[in-house]
């Protein structure tokens, strides 16, 4: 699925219709703090256009999907993570994923374990 899903959160977000604690915003790229933080940083990185998850995403994205990790690579930083962050996305239910909009997790601030549960 492509463009804005009008029952998805995340575009919700991205539209301004549910509050968040925006951190970076540009035309194609958004990051905002998670709201049930599993570390002292954890952001969310998101494409401003509707994109279900990895398993979606196409060859045409290449450029997009690159700015998202650029984006969580800028968020780490600022936040100070100098010991090491983990960026990591849940690609379906059976992963883990509730949002269905593409969504990186930057998470930083303590000691993070691998492999994750
Ligand atoms: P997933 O489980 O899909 O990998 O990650 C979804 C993330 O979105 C979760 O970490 C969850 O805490 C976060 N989340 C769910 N609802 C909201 C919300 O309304 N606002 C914000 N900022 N984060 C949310
Ligand atoms: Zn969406």
């Amino acid at each position: 699925m492509s463009g804005t899903a009008s029952d998805c959160l995340f575009c919700k977000i991205v539209a301004g219709q549910i509050p968040a604690k925006i951190t970076y915003r540009d035309d194609e790229v958004v990051a905002f703090a998670d709201i049930k933080p599993a570390a002292p940083l954890h952001e969310l990185v998101i494409p401003v256009r509707h994109i279900t998850n990895v398993a979606a995403v196409e060859a045409k994205d290449a450029a997009l999907i690159g700015k998202l990790m650029i984006v969580a690579a800028d968020r780490a930083r600022a936040a100070g993570a100098s010991d090491g962050f983990r960026v990591v996305t849940n690609n379906g239910a059976g992963a883990g994923q509730s949002v269905f909009h593409l969504h990186l997790h930057v998470l930083a601030g303590r000691p993070l374990s691998w492999p994750p549960g």
